[in-house]
């Protein structure tokens, strides 16, 4: 283990403080699930009286990665840092599963693949095979998992996003130009998300690039593969570093958390001058392109949750709400209790812990209702599925979608 962690380990004082903070000891209320209990097992990892086997393997992927408890640490441990630095010793220990290095170091690392798996997946969507599978409870037998994942995942409408975009969309003179990063989700499974974001950012006369571009590198990072995080994030910085652009923006709480990793995990000029302009969409409009926002009539009540990866990031709470309220009157803002919890998406987590991560959600689906909300409004694509499943499963025909969204709607 490095100095840094063991550092980090021997500032916690085991007050417990973290009990309060984190959605998984809520739930549970079992003390591996919290911050403490894991620092704990890493302090007796370090010593040498323990060694990694299944059973510690499974209690570090517990951990929703949301950093409520490095928010409320009184002595500013950051455990959610120390849970990603375990799952990399943990690898170099006992390699990746099976599943997870395919998808990771197979999969994530080729468009081309990624491409053909969206194809199948929107034909499979399409076909009497979808209903027939459902109707059967087909991939219960085979599965629990995989009949969750498909629950979980959005209808596949058309082709990725990217294939039918122009690399330059023009406006008569700009007054920004911004490179977009649109991540996987939006490129996949939401391209109606990436079609609102470059017309809202063309109305207010800014230009936009969208660049050849790789996964973000969030899900091989938060799984401790370094390696493929690391290359997945060079391919990012090299595609982008050759534009001419003001600021590189993204749709997506994670994509935006990875970029503003790459200059620690490269420690190289370009990552580090790149990150410095990446913002998230709701910031560039609301702090740099101050939008004034067509007044219509309507009341259409609309909440708003915090994804976990963009409320601690500059701006990360206030431009959103923000930009929600000048959507008013058409869209009347109001806040939910509990708007900053974890929703339990976590990437994968709410595949390989379906159960508990639905637990997780339910606090949330009961504020929104609670609201009384029509929309629930959010900025990263991976909570839009979890909050859209939640509420499916409670029957509710509360909408969930993107701030961009709702803001394309009224130009
Ligand atoms: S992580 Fe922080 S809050 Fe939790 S037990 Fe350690 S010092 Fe206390
Ligand atoms: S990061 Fe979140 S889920 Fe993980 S220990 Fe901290 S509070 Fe709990």
């Amino acid at each position: 283990m490095d100095k840094k962690y063991l550092q980090m380990i021997g500032k916690c004082s085991r007050c417990g403080g973290c009990q309060a903070h984190c959605p998984l000891y809520l739930e549970t209320g079992r003390e591996p699930f919290v911050a403490r209990g894991k620092i704990e097992l890493l302090d007796n990892l370090a010593a040498g009286k323990l060694v990694w086997n299944d059973k510690l393997a499974e209690v570090f992927s517990t951990c929703l990665l949301c950093g409520s408890c490095t928010e409320n640490c009184p002595n500013g441990v950051e455990p959610d840092k120390l849970v990603r630095l375990a799952r990399k010793d943990l690898v170099a220990a006992r390699g990746l599963p099976i599943i997870k290095r395919n998808v990771l170091q197979h999969l994530l690392k080729h468009n081309g693949r990624l491409n053909t798996a969206g194809r199948l997946l929107g034909l499979y969507q399409k076909s009497k095979l979808q209903l027939l599978i459902r109707n059967t409870g087909f991939l219960k037998l085979i599965s629990t998992n995989l009949a969750n994942i498909e629950g979980l995942l959005p209808q596949i409408t058309g082709q990725p996003f990217r294939k039918n975009v122009p690399l330059l969309n023009t406006v008569d003179a700009p007054r920004l130009k911004v490179a977009y990063f649109t991540g996987c989700a939006t490129n996949w499974l939401n391209p109606h998300i990436g079609r609102s974001v470059v017309k809202v950012l063309k109305a207010y006369g800014v230009e936009v690039v969208v660049p050849e571009q790789y996964c973000c590198g969030v899900p091989a990072l938060s799984s401790g593969d370094m390696d493929t995080g690391r290359y997945l994030a060079r391919e990012n910085i090299r595609n982008f570093s050759e534009l001419d652009v003001d600021y590189i923006i993204t749709d997506c709480a994670s994509c935006l958390s990875a970029w503003l990793e790459y200059p620690e995990l490269l420690e190289n000029d370009d990552a580090l001058n790149l990150a410095a302009r990446v913002m998230d969409i709701n910031r560039l409009l609301v702090e740099i392109l101050d939008v004034s926002i067509p007044a219509k009539e309507s009341g259409v009540k609309v909440t708003y949750h915090d994804p976990c990866h963009l409320k601690r990031t500059p701006g990360g709470r206030t431009s959103p709400r923000e930009l929600l309220k000048r959507l008013s009157p058409y869209y009347e803002f109001v806040e939910m209790d509990l708007a900053d919890r974890c929703c339990g998406s976590a990437g994968s987590f709410n595949i390989s812990h379906y159960e508990l991560s639905q637990s997780v959600v339910k606090h949330k689906v009961a504020s929104i209702l609670d609201s009384k909300a029509e929309i629930v409004a959010t900025a990263c694509p991976s909570c839009m599925m979890q909050l859209g499943h939640g509420l499916k499963k409670n029957n509710s025909d509360v909408k969930v979608q993107h701030t961009i969204e709702l803001l394309a709607h009224l130009l």
